[in-house]
């Protein structure tokens, strides 16, 4: 759960540069909760803005490739 909408947006955006999603699953949005208040990310109702826009724009496919170098420089470090 997340304070504020725009620190819940950005959990959302680098959820989909961490994880494998494919269209149709996955977290969209954010809302706030009733409950407790904070926000929490959820996979209902309407594409986030923000998110529509790095999916768009490619950078959260950039990003991902930009993961993946780290991770693998991460693995030839442990072996050097
Ligand atoms: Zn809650």
């Amino acid at each position: 759960m997340y304070a504020s909408e725009s620190l819940a947006e950005e959990a959302l955006v680098a959820a989909w540069v961490t994880f494998e999603y494919s269209s149709g699953s996955g977290p969209i949005g954010v809302y706030r909760c009733e409950d407790c208040g904070n926000y929490h990310l959820t996979s209902k109702g309407t594409i986030s803005k923000k998110l529509q826009e790095h999916l768009a724009g490619g950078n959260i496919k950039k990003m991902k490739e930009a993961n993946d170098w780290i991770e693998k420089i991460k693995r030839r470090n442990k072996h050097w």
